[in-house]
């Protein structure tokens, strides 16, 4: 194993453990990524005495400017050094109470710290020791479920499941990302166990999503989510997209599975983690939305738009950020019928002027969203929608480059009209500059000052309103009204 600890840094760690005449081994995620071949990140340290004292020693010998970030109560430090996380922590035994995720610890042995390791994979160790110098410390047999690809747990999963339910989770995540399988017996632990989940934060559940949500196949991870009976308590607005119903004969698709399918299409597109969430979720106005009738069949109308009505609420419960990630996943999710509908119709320019208008910067992902929205298992019908969107985005290009739509700004504002009609802030305004938008995505004049002060000036004749001054437009001389106007 000495390849996986050639680094420096870990020869210093050595250096200072002897001399202090303690033991320490690397451990956890570390030691699993390096024996898969995967890019290892952060680097754990287990410290058969103080982590927070070596781990000041160690710092002190790299390089005296480090700061060491010391957490008391958790007996844990870290620092920093050369781009990695370098975090130590005393060997520990613990025990829990059943109403926390906050353990009684005590100090431990090697193999004590390793059994309160949540998976066997993520319990290996490599010594750092003079005697054992790089041998591979592994009581759980973790080497092999590696090979053999295996979630399991170094106790009795019951046990490891009930300490900290937040393993439930992990383990469904570890499985997902590492395409592996979780071993039967946890499993069906989990499935025992979902009720423990109300003791976590739903900040932790909602980094294991995140990260469930980044893998190659997240598919593979709600599926998991699914069948244990996790995703309604976590996510039950996806939940609730499961199942077939039938009337008449006539079954609507399973929308669980179909949404799951467009993530992990969309996941071959984009790294992006809040698209990978609209894809999750663009359906989930499904549910409410449901009608049957003998003349139409199963139908959602509407879903789009109270979908993206219930993003808001959702996010708040997963306390997910509130902000402009929020609002790009609310939109993508109201607006994804809408290249679906002008692929169906014959495009015309007016129609892609709006949807250019409305989606802005995000028409390329929503897109993205509405191809990989396409499940159909009949080729042919599969092709034919895929030809079809691809019309769209070259429409979209074509009016783009010609319209400048995408980031539009009114060619003439606010007050631009209201200096040229000497008038104030009114009603008439706001109709003139609607007016000038709807020429605008309709095709009637340009977008452009010059097209739009004439229509403008049209605009006012009609409504009656006399000219007081010519102006240029775009070119108040009021600094502040002009920003507020836009
Ligand atoms: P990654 O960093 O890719 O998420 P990791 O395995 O390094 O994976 P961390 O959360 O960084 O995961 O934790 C480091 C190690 O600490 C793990 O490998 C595992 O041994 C241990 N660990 C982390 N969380 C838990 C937990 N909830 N219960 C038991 N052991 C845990
Ligand atoms: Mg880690």
């Amino acid at each position: 194993m000495k390849e996986y600890i050639s680094d420096p840094v870990f020869e210093k760690i050595a250096e200072t453990a002897a001399a202090q005449g303690i033991d320490a081994y690397v451990i956890g995620g570390y030691v699993r990524d390096c024996l898969l071949n995967r890019p290892s990140k952060d680097i754990d340290i287990v410290v058969v005495g103080s982590g927070i004292s070596l781990a000041r020693k160690v710092a002190a010998a790299l390089d005296r400017k480090i700061h060491v970030t010391v957490f008391k109560n958790f007996g844990t430090a870290n620092f920093r050094y050369r781009n990695r996380e370098i975090e130590f922590v005393g060997a520990r035994k613990e025990s829990y109470r059943h109403d926390s995720r906050k353990p009684v610890v005590e100090d431990g042995t090697l193999e004590d710290d390793q059994k309160r390791r949540d998976f066997t994979i993520n319990a290996l160790a490599i010594s750092l020791n003079q005697a054992d110098y790089g041998t591979l410390l592994d009581p759980f047999n973790g080497l092999a479920d590696l090979k053999e690809k295996i979630i399991r747990t170094p106790l009795e999963p019951d046990t490891t499941f009930s300490d900290d339910p937040l393993r439930m989770v992990r383990a469904i995540r570890f499985a997902t990302q590492l395409d592996f399988q979780i071993e039967n017996t946890a499993l069906e632990s989990i499935a025992r166990n979902i009720d423990r989940l109300n003791i976590l934060s739903r900040e932790r559940i909602a980094d294991e999503m995140n990260k469930i949500l980044l893998a190659q196949r997240p598919s593979k991870g709600f599926r998991l989510l699914e069948s244990t009976g996790l995703l309604p308590l976590i996510l039950p607005e996806v939940a609730a997209l499961k199942g077939v119903e039938s009337m008449e004969g006539r079954f609507h698709k399973d929308n669980f599975f179909h949404s799951i399918e467009v993530l992990d299409n969309i996941c071959r597109h984009t790294d992006n983690l809040w698209l990978r969430w609209a894809a999750l979720i663009h359906d989930i106005g499904k549910p409410v939305t449901k009608k049957y009738s003998p003349e139409t069949g199963w139908t959602f109308h509407g879903h789009d738009f109270i979908g993206s009505k219930m993003v808001p609420e959702l996010f708040k419960k997963m306390k997910l950020p509130l902000n402009e990630k929020m609002k790009y996943v609310q939109k993508l999710v109201l607006l994804h019928l809408r290249p679906i509908v002008l692929s169906q119709e014959n495009i015309t320019d007016s129609a892609v002027r709006r949807l250019l208008f409305e989606a802005g910067d995000d028409i390329d992902d929503l897109m993205t969203l509405c191809e990989a929205d396409i499940t159909s298992k009949n080729e042919e019908l599969k092709k034919k929608y895929l030809a079809n969107f691809s019309l769209v985005r070259q429409k979209l290009k074509e009016l783009e480059e010609k319209d400048r739509i995408r980031n539009f700004e009114p060619p003439v504002s606010g007050n631009d009209i209201m200096e040229t009609f000497g008038l104030g802030p009114c009603r008439e305004v706001g109709t003139i500059k609607t007016a000038i938008k709807d020429a605008i995505l309709d095709g009637i004049i340009a977008n452009h000052p010059d097209e739009a002060y004439a229509f403008m000036l049209k605009m006012g004749e009609e409504l009656g309103l006399k000219v007081r001054k010519i102006i240029v437009p775009g070119h108040n001389t009021d600094p502040e009204t002009q920003e507020g106007d836009r």
